[in-house]
């Protein structure tokens, strides 16, 4: 299984960085998990197919995560002319926040004209979630967007990837990691607290506790990403764009 990371920037470009997109490509299956307003400027930098992507998990209803659907689904009409189902997966009022953006960016863009079928499916805490052989638990966390922000834990045959979308520190992270091959977590900060936002100082005090094989850290504003380098933890790894990992 292969990660690369599409964009590993925080919702301002810091570092000169795109938003949260990370592409997951297995033998039989290509998804990403958050689709921020640059994905498709990443994809087309690293040269990725988005035709190949079946499934998009979106953890929260923030633009930097869920907003470049719109220019994803107009590229597949216009562009890649798709033919092929695409599932969309994420917080109960998905569909409604992105027709609703789709149509103040492009008006008349959620027309149905398409050629393939979209599909919005809902997650709710507690509660898991089947597709394509794929087992998504999503967990609530602590970050307001105007609809249940999620932290997803997903089971892909044997391996397992742990996302924490945007969230302060909640202990439900410590399930979200657990045996997890990789987990991936928001990291805004180094040490300054956010309030609704995680830094490295919480991060590295529980990082005992986050039974993970890998912990790539992401979402970095100029702070973190200044004080990047003096991270030394084997578990660890910082993420850039175009970066991609191997999870044997
Ligand atoms: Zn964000
Ligand atoms: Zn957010």
């Amino acid at each position: 299984m292969k990660v690369t990371v599409i964009g590993s920037g925080d919702a301002f470009g810091s570092g000169g960085r795109l938003q949260t997109c990370f592409h997951v490509a297995t033998p039989d299956l290509e998804f990403l998990i958050d689709c921020g307003a640059t994905a498709m400027i990443g994809f087309n930098g690293l040269g990725l197919d988005p035709n190949r992507v079946s499934i998009i998990f979106i953890s929260h209803l923030h633009g930097d995560h869920y907003s470049g659907l719109v220019w994803w689904l107009l590229h597949a009409r216009h562009v890649a002319q798709r033919t092929a189902p695409i599932e969309i997966v994420g917080p109960a009022g998905l569909e409604e926040r992105y027709l609703i953006a789709a149509e103040a960016l492009f008006p008349g863009a959620t027309s149905p004209q398409d050629r393939f079928k979209v599909t919005f499916h809902e997650l709710h805490a507690g509660e898991d979630f089947e597709i394509s052989g794929i087992t998504v638990k999503p967990f609530e966390v602590c970050h307001p967007s105007g609809a249940p922000s999620l932290a997803l834990r997903l089971d892909i045959g044997s391996r397992r990837i742990g996302f924490s979308g945007d969230t302060e520190w909640v202990e439900e992270l410590v399930d979200v990691a657990d045996g997890a091959d990789l987990y991936i977590t928001e990291c805004y900060g180094y040490e300054t607290p956010t309030r609704y936002h995680m830094n490295w100082r919480v991060i590295s005090e529980n990082l005992d506790r986050l039974r993970a094989k890998r912990v790539l850290v992401t979402h970095m504003s100029r702070d973190m990403l200044d004080h990047a380098q003096s991270i030394a933890d084997d578990r660890v790894v910082v993420s850039d764009d175009g970066l991609v990992l191997t999870l044997p």
